[in-house]
């Protein structure tokens, strides 16, 4: 499974449309500007500022963890 094709290219703010290139920097611009709302991932912390982002998030640790059972 290939990460990066998860989620587009571009990340675009959906309340102004302006463009990031990374999506961590979406998620800071989305917290600083808008004021969330933000969901976090329960395993890690990690911040989405779409539900299907973080629901795609925690199908890929699940994934994760089952592969490092294997080693
Ligand atoms: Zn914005
Ligand atoms: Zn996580």
């Amino acid at each position: 499974m290939i990460l990066g094709n998860l989620l587009p290219r571009k990340q675009v703010c959906s309340n102004c449309l302006e463009k990031f290139h990374e999506y961590s920097d979406l998620v800071a611009h989305v917290k600083s500007k808008h004021h969330g709302p933000i969901s976090r991932c329960q395993t890690c912390g990690e911040e989405f500022v779409r539900e299907s982002d973080r629901y795609h998030h925690i199908q890929e640790e699940k994934a994760k963890k089952l592969d490092s059972r294997r080693h």
